[in-house]
C-alpha cells in the first residue's frame, strides 16, 4: 500500500522530504518495511505538494519515483515550511495515472489516502462532486472535501470515516490531510509514525531514519499535528 509523509517546520527543500534518511520515502517506494495488506512496492507514481503563501502547489508523476530526475534536479530548488508527499501502490483494478496520485487538493487543502475501500463506487452516492480519478482514494477525497465545507477538519474526518466503515467494514483508512499550518491523520489498519522536535513535526507511514524519537501511532487514532506537537485521540467510540 502507499506510503505518505507530512512535514511542518522550518523551510526545507521539498525534495528533502522524499530523499532524506537511510530509509527515505524514495527507498520506501521500492523497499518498504511496513507494508500491510498485500502491496509489495510503491511503483505506481508519486506526488509531492507544498504550501507557499497559503497556496498549495503540487508535482505528480505516475511513473516510479526513482525514475524521475525532477526529484534530484528540480524539487531541491523549491523550499517550503509545509510539505505533503506520497508514493503509490495502486490497488488491483485501479488506474495507474497521474490524476490517481496523491496529494489530492481543493483550495488550501491537501490529502493523501493509504488504504483501500472495497466497493468504493458506492461512496459516490454521497457526493455530486466529480472525482479526479476512478479510484477509492479520489472518492474518499471527494467526500472529505465536501465535509470540510460544512464542518471543522476533525468533525469532517470523523464523519467520513464513520460513514465509510458503516458501508464498507473492511475499508482501510489511513488518511493524511493538511492545510499548510496543521496536519490531521488517521490510522485505520496501516502504520503511521510521528517525529516531533522543537518547531517541527513529521508524520510518516514509516520512519525514514533511525532517529530514536520516532513514535509509532496505535491503530484507530486521529492525530492532530502542529510544529512541535502531536495530539492523539481515539477514532472509534467503543
Ligand atoms: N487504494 C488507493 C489507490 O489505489 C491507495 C492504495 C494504497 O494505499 N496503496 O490509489
Amino acid at each position: 500500500m502507499c506510503r505518505h509523509i507530512g512535514y511542518l517546520g522550518p523551510a526545507v527543500p521539498v525534495a528533502d522530504l522524499l530523499t532524506r534518511g537511510n530509509h527515505s520515502v524514495m527507498t520506501q517506494a521500492w523497499a518498504p518495511r511496513q507494508m500491510r495488506g498485500g502491496g509489495t512496492v510503491n511503483a505506481d507514481g508519486f506526488g509531492v505538494g507544498w504550501w507557499a503563501a497559503h497556496r498549495f502547489s503540487r508535482y505528480r508523476n505516475p511513473m516510479p519515483i526513482w525514475t524521475d530526475p525532477a526529484v534530484t534536479e528540480v524539487l531541491p530548488q523549491i523550499s517550503a515550511t509545509a510539505v505533503l508527499g506520497a508514493v503509490r501502490s495502486a490497488t488491483a483494478g485501479m488506474p495507474v495515472e497521474r490524476s490517481a496520485c496523491a496529494p489530492f487538493t481543493d483550495g488550501h487543502w491537501a490529502f493523501s489516502h493509504n488504504g483501500v475501500v472495497p466497493d468504493w463506487p458506492g461512496l459516490l452516492r454521497w457526493t455530486a462532486a466529480p472525482t479526479e480519478s476512478a479510484t477509492d482514494s479520489a472518492a474518499v477525497w471527494a467526500l472529505l472535501a465536501a465535509e470540510l465545507q460544512r464542518q471543522d477538519p476533525v468533525a469532517a474526518i470523523r464523519a467520513v470515516i464513520r460513514r465509510i466503515i458503516a458501508a464498507a467494514p473492511g475499508a482501510r483508512l489511513n488518511l493524511l490531510l493538511g492545510d499548510g499550518t496543521r496536519f490531521w491523520a488517521t490510522t485505520w489498519y496501516h502504520s503511521l509514525w510521528s517525529l516531533v522536535d522543537a518547531g517541527t513535526v513529521i508524520l510518516a507511514s514509516e520512519p525514514y531514519d533511525d532517529d530514536p524519537r520516532w513514535q509509532e501511532i496505535a491503530d484507530r487514532r486521529l492525530v492532530t499535528a502542529v510544529p512541535g506537537q502531536v495530539t492523539i485521540d481515539a477514532l472509534q467510540e467503543e
